[in-house]
């Protein structure tokens, strides 16, 4: 029975030769994404304070630094040597990627988490669900499951370089799927906890169908307030700063009441670093999110050398990785499974897991 991925549905509905290149072939590029990284170490800073939530306990910024400094880096650090050819790493760029993630895990945790009304109920929560009759198993991973306000909802956080507007949340395929699967009665949860009852009857709900959301946060964090020559804070719109940030910089300095500053707290637009855009699917876009998938799903299975994967719109070309192997696969006529790829570019994901290089 195929096992696909629900992030391997995406890549395919990006570009099916990408999906192929990336997941049947097993390539990846040698040169590291600073995007991938800082999203991968704020992804982790904020999974590790919303256990803490989970857990009941306090958030501490410093136990959600030292748990990415010492588990997830270690692991980013070794993974990019062994795809880098020997002496190509480019540690420092490496370094300010990392450290860009944890800026971002620090706004969350720091400014953006104390106002949220989360009740987390469940954090990372894996799912396999089967389907006998066309014959593969989908496999996800759910950030979050919280409740606001009675409402329960699916989370999904993601680090952007440009905040998407309100309506981003209707387009995607993703959450809309998971809260599908998560509510069909053919899927599994593997979680070490047992997901209490009562989470699933939230989940199984008619009448007060579940929502998603998704939480996110800006690329470039913000910063505390500039301080002027005089002493004074500066009041430029364009700094990058937050209410949260700038009151924090009034509280220190003994200008809490000041009321030209109040004033200018108040014309800062937080929602330019995060904001949670939240969604509530009909059970029509439910069903016709898990009929996408299970079309592409279809198609995946009989992806073959024979079959060569339709390339995806040229749009999504300008950001492809794959663009030097699949220029090479046009030029020579070759099927992806043939073409012979730069070994200076792109490595074997499979090797590079098992820490050999080709
Ligand atoms: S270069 Fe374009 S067509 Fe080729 S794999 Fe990438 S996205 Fe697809």
């Amino acid at each position: 029975m195929l096992s696909v991925s629900a992030s391997s549905i995406q890549s395919y509905l990006t570009c099916p030769t990408q999906w192929y290149l990336g997941y049947i072939r097993k390539l990846r590029p040698r040169s590291f994404s600073k995007s991938m990284i800082r999203g991968e170490v704020a992804h982790a800073m904020i999974e590790e304070a919303m256990q803490a939530m989970y857990n009941m306990a306090p958030v501490r910024l410093q136990v959600c630094i030292e748990f990415v400094m010492t588990s997830v880096v270690p692991e980013i650090i070794a993974r990019e040597k062994q795809a880098a050819l020997f002496g190509e790493l480019d540690l420092q760029a490496i370094n300010a990627a990392i450290y860009a993630g944890v800026d971002i895990g620090i706004y969350f945790i720091d400014d953006v988490l104390p106002k949220l009304r989360w009740d987390v109920l469940a954090v990372e929560v894996p799912f396999k669900h089967r389907n006998k009759k066309s014959g593969y198993t989908i496999k996800g991973r759910v950030d979050a499951l919280v409740k606001v306000d009675q409402m329960l909802y699916v989370v999904d956080h993601k680090v952007y370089g440009h905040m998407p507007d309100d309506d981003s949340l209707f387009l995607d395929l993703q959450l809309p799927f998971y809260l599908a699967m998560l509510r069909s009665d053919t899927t599994e949860f593997h979680t070490e906890d047992e997901i209490p009852s009562s989470l699933i009857e939230m989940l199984d709900d008619n009448e007060n169908r579940p929502a998603i959301m998704q939480n996110i946060l800006s690329s470039t964090p913000p910063v505390a307030p500039r301080v002027l020559k005089s002493g004074a804070l500066s009041k430029d719109k364009s700094q990058r700063t937050t209410q949260g940030l700038y009151m924090q910089a009034m509280r220190d300095r003994g200008l809490d009441n000041d009321p030209s500053y109040l004033e200018f707290v108040a014309t800062l637009n937080d929602s330019r670093y995060n904001k949670q855009i939240t969604y509530a699917p009909t059970e029509n876009h439910l069903e016709w999110s898990t009929a996408l998938v299970d079309i592409c799903a279809q198609e995946m299975l009989v992806c073959d050398h024979y079959n060569i994967p339709r390339p995806g719109h040229p749009m999504t070309c300008n950001m492809c990785s794959f663009k030097p192997i699949c220029k090479t696969m046009r030029e020579q006529g070759q099927t992806p499974d043939v073409v012979t790829y730069d070994k200076l570019l792109y490595c074997e994901k499979e090797k590079h897991h098992r820490g050999e290089i080709a």
